[in-house]
């Protein structure tokens, strides 16, 4: 999953940035309203986590200004007053949640989790694809009910694919969802992490679960349909 977060003051940030990160998001980060607003039109971003207090444009503004551009991705508001004309005034911007500074860690991760499970895709915290099964709360994955050891990339990549079944998935897509911008741009780095997913989840089971779609991309499915392809 990949989540922009948007705050200036840079201690805050890179808080956030480094506990998201340990629990396996990717991230980039933008300090003021214009850079936000940069960011989201260059990459698509599941989620986007945006401080209300921010230098050039406020959050409410650049709220308004991404749904105005038809960016969907669930918004957790960041602000620093507990006010209810803050609280309305955000979620009348387009966002869809709010959390109040200083707030505790495990509360944002804990409603970024629930965002992330919003329609159009209804998720609980459990997903599963044939015999295979990712628990988002405590990062646990299995097959055929045997533990599977994931590096936080690994895990990653497989999150995205399950949440995206039976879906052919272009490697660009792939990309952009599973690696922050530093990352996603080194060209086979979605080939080898499959490579490695694929030893793990797949060597020694039936049937496998991620097909190569030849050309295009990928797709994680129980079944073995690959005439599309
Ligand atoms: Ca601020």
């Amino acid at each position: 999953m990949r989540v922009l977060v948007v705050e200036d003051e840079p201690k805050i940030a890179s808080f956030i940035q480094k506990g998201l990160q340990e629990e396996h998001y990717a991230v980039d980060l933008a300090f003021d309203g214009e850079e936000a607003l940069d960011w989201a039109s260059m990459a698509e971003y599941d989620l986007i986590v945006l401080d209300i207090l921010l230098p050039k444009r406020n959050g409410i503004s650049v709220c308004r200004e991404l749904r105005q551009r038809g960016i969907r991705a669930p918004i957790l508001m960041l602000t620093a007053k507990d006010t209810v004309d803050d609280r309305v005034t955000g979620l009348d911007s387009g966002a869809d949640d709010y959390l109040v500074k200083p707030f505790a860690f495990r509360e944002l991760v804990a409603r970024l989790r629930a965002l992330a499970r919003r329609p159009p895709e209804v998720h609980g915290p459990v997903l599963q694809v044939a015999d295979l099964q990712l628990d988002t709360v405590n990062h646990r994955v299995t097959r055929a009910g045997r533990s599977i050891e994931l590096t936080p990339n690994e895990y990653s990549l497989l999150e995205f694919l399950m949440r995206h079944p039976n879906q052919i998935l272009s490697r660009t897509v792939i990309g952009e969802h599973v690696w922050n911008y530093d990352f996603y741009s080194q060209s086979n780095i979605v080939d080898v992490y499959i490579r490695y997913l694929r030893r793990k989840l797949d060597y020694g089971f039936t049937p496998p679960l991620i097909h190569t779609i030849r050309g295009v991309g990928y797709r994680l499915s129980g079944t073995c349909d690959d005439t599309m392809a």
